[in-house]
């Protein structure tokens, strides 16, 4: 039996495989927090100071991802400035060859566009939210799609659910604090397959970025 994978999650992993992310400049790793991301959230980046510092700590620190980095039109944070500070972050994905962990809301053209200037090796959109057409701009330039319990409750999301490729497929919990193998039961329903067959398919999709 292949062990759950969570892909991003703001609680503690326990026995779970995946990425506890964390929110750099507001939050410090732990030493037992084991396989993180580290980034400076859209949501954070009028609240940080001393990005370049943040930038140093980035480029030093043992995360396995970059992330949760990205653009946000829902917020209310300056655009322009989670522009600057979410390129700056590719910027050390790509030269420490690491993978990103995307929040996007109301932006996939404008982190599309950004994206497609760097040779970023794995392009993670965590909390996917939206319509197939916008899902395929994605998966046709290799990007994978995590869902999170959100996705079950937006019928144009859940339609993608059923269609993403298994190569690109990745669930998580988020800050639902909610059991990631309650998704997994939902999700396997969904696209009509065994829970156990899910599992093999989401930690082989880990295990090709992670390990
Ligand atoms: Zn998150």
């Amino acid at each position: 039996m292949k062990p759950f994978v969570d892909i991003h999650t703001h609680g503690s992993l326990g026995e779970i495989v995946g990425l506890r992310s964390y929110r750099l400049g507001i939050e410090r790793p732990t030493e037992e927090c084991g396989v993180y991301s580290l980034g400076v959230h859209p949501w954070d980046v009028c609240r940080v100071e001393n990005t370049q510092q943040l930038l140093a700590d980035l480029h030093t620190a043992g995360c396995a991802a970059i992330g949760e980095i990205g653009l946000d039109k829902a917020c209310g944070v300056d655009l322009a400035r989670q522009l600057e500070v979410f390129e700056q972050q590719v910027v050390v994905a790509c030269s420490r060859n690491l993978p990103v962990v995307i929040h996007c809301v109301k932006a996939q053209q404008e982190v599309v566009n950004v994206l497609a200037h760097y040779s970023t090796p794995f392009v993670i959109f965590h909390g996917f939210i939206g319509s197939i057409q916008q899902a395929e701009q994605l998966w046709e330039r290799g990007y994978h799609l995590s869902f999170g319990f959100g996705a079950l409750k937006s019928p144009k999301t859940v339609n993608v659910l059923r269609h993403c490729p298994e190569e690109l497929l990745f669930l998580e919990s988020d800050t639902s604090g909610e059991s990631i193998g309650t998704l997994y039961e939902e999700v396997a329903i969904l696209r009509g397959i065994g829970v156990e067959r899910l599992k093999e398919i989401i930690f082989s999709n880990y295990n090709r970025i992670f390990r």
